[in-house]
């Protein structure tokens, strides 16, 4: 029997769990359904310029994390610093909030109101909030809830945030609170920074993509392989149904492992495998992912707005979210004299924008860009590219660990096989938490770490607090 392991998907969760692997001396074949390399987090040439499948900013705390993007990156990153706002009611806020700017931009009679609805959550708040609503209401007041969480927040999920589990929102703004942006605003945050509040970042100078196209090359001189355009059709267990004995391609090849981590949607893995009991089956029925049209328009102009990134909270423009490549670092842009910018549309897979013509989002992008006054009427948007990224956003509608639970019950049962990554063990993941998962699945293939890979990304810790310079410093 072969001792191989095999990984499906050239991710960052696919290739950290490749890289310590084949470091430990371990056989290891990877496995990537698309072209690339880099899975989400690809860099890409686009119009002589460089640019990322939308904002991609680098994040951790945690030692091991910063040592891989240390490792493998060296001195090839740049700090950049974060600019990113919210823009709503044809105004601009700086994100994370500041006071002063909040007062600036919103009338007297909306300050009232967020004071009033936030004392009314103070002395009345909702017991054991079940939902992001009821969350998000509970630390900020009604009024806030209403003006920087509802659209936005609706924008990317496709449901009310009645209907998006309070965990979504636990792992994402724990620690924030009104008071807490009061205060940071007054005092500054002086080493105490939440999550949100992280201004610096290590971005490397090729794109974020540039990580995974080394860990992929590491893979390959420690003795690996990497198949890229090579779909795995599913993964095959013994007669019991208890361990695994290797995968199956496309074309009906079957090659033998011993162990195989997984970073394919958890739905595909699931209904690939023989002899699923049937509550399983009912359970993965009932997961659903958002997916991302990202539109790259090139504008014939240097100096359009100054964010990395702004958040489009206006509910009468559909996308979510535009990143300015032009503000990250000047190796992206390599001295041209026009602007990318990339437009995020979330959708289900089964609506128009998804399934249509590309010419229509393009259109939208354009009519959507000149509306909110991000480009001057007089800009010409010289080249445009649609990108889209399926299933890329796990949705936690309310309730929905339940089913998770009774899926990762029965993947537990499964010797040597690992479901690890975004999409491939349904967690909102970055790229930290993905790289995380790999680095501890390849400890737990190689040295038997007693580690359980589902915890990493739900526990109360946020990952965002640390400095990768700390690290790369050292
Ligand atoms: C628009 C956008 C912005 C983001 N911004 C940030 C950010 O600012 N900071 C941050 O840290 N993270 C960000 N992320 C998240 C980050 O991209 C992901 O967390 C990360 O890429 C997840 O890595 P992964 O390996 O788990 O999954 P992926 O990157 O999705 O990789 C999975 C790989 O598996 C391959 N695959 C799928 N099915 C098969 C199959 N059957 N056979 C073989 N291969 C298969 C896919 O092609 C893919 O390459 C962003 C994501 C998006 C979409």
């Amino acid at each position: 029997m072969s001792d191989k392991t095999i990984i499906i998907g050239a991710g960052p969760a696919g290739l950290a769990c490749g890289y310590e692997l084949t470091k430990k001396n371990k056989k290891v074949e990877v496995f990537e359904s698309s072209p690339f390399i880099g899975g989400m987090s690809r860099s890409f040439d686009l119009w002589g310029q460089r640019v990322d499948v939308g904002p991609h900013r680098f994040f951790s705390k945690q030692k091991e994390i910063n040592q891989f993007f240390s490792e493998l990156i060296k001195e090839d990153f740049t700090l950049v610093n974060r600019q990113t706002r919210i823009y709503y009611n044809q105004n601009f806020f700086e994100y994370p909030l500041k006071l002063g700017n909040v007062l600036k931009n919103l009338p007297p009679f909306v300050i009232v109101q967020i004071l009033w609805f936030y004392g009314v959550q103070i002395v009345n708040p909702i017991k054991d909030p079940k939902n992001f609503e009821e969350w998000v209401t509970n630390r900020f007041g009604k009024k806030l809830f209403e003006i920087f969480f509802k659209h936005y927040t609706e924008k990317l999920w496709g449901i009310k945030c009645s209907e998006i589990d309070a965990d979504w929102a636990a792992q994402r703004i724990k620690t924030l609170t009104l008071i807490g942006a009061v205060k940071s605003a007054v005092f500054g945050n002086k080493g105490n920074k939440h999550k949100t509040l992280v201004d610096q970042f290590a971005y490397p100078k090729n794109g974020t993509g540039e990580l995974y196209e080394r860990a992929a090359n590491c893979i390959l001189e420690n003795g690996g392989k990497v198949n890229k355009e090579t779909p795995i059709k599913r993964v095959l267990l013994d007669d019991k149904n208890q361990k695994v004995k290797g995968v199956e391609l496309m074309d009906g090849v079957v090659i033998d492992a011993k162990n195989v981590v997984s970073t394919m949607p958890i739905t595909t893995l699931i209904k690939g495998l023989d002899n699923v009991p049937e509550k399983v089956i009912k359970a993965v029925d009932e997961l659903y992912f958002r997916n991302t049209i990202l539109v790259y328009l090139e504008i014939d102009q240097k100096e359009l707005f100054t964010d990395n990134w702004l958040y489009i909270h206006s509910p009468d423009v559909k996308h979510g979210r535009i990143t300015n490549f032009r503000n990250w670092c000047t190796s992206l842009n390599k001295d041209k004299k026009t602007t990318i910018l990339c437009l995020e549309f979330w959708c289900f897979e089964n609506e128009d924008i998804w399934t249509g013509n590309e010419q229509n989002v393009i259109d939208l992008a354009k009519e959507e860009v000149y509306k909110i006054n991000l480009i001057p009427n007089h800009a010409k948007i010289l080249n445009s590219k649609v990108v889209k990224v399926p299933k890329c956003y796990p949705v936690y509608e309310t309730g929905y660990q339940e089913g998770l639970k009774t899926i990762v019950d029965f993947l537990k049962g499964i010797e040597g096989l690992f479901p690890i990554g975004r999409y491939g063990a349904f967690k909102y993941n970055n790229q930290d938490h993905s790289i995380l998962m790999g680095l501890l699945a390849a400890e737990k293939i190689a040295d038997n770490n007693e580690v359980d890979l589902w915890n990493i990304n739900t526990d109360t810790e946020y990952q965002e607090d640390g400095k990768i310079k700390d690290v790369l410093a050292q």
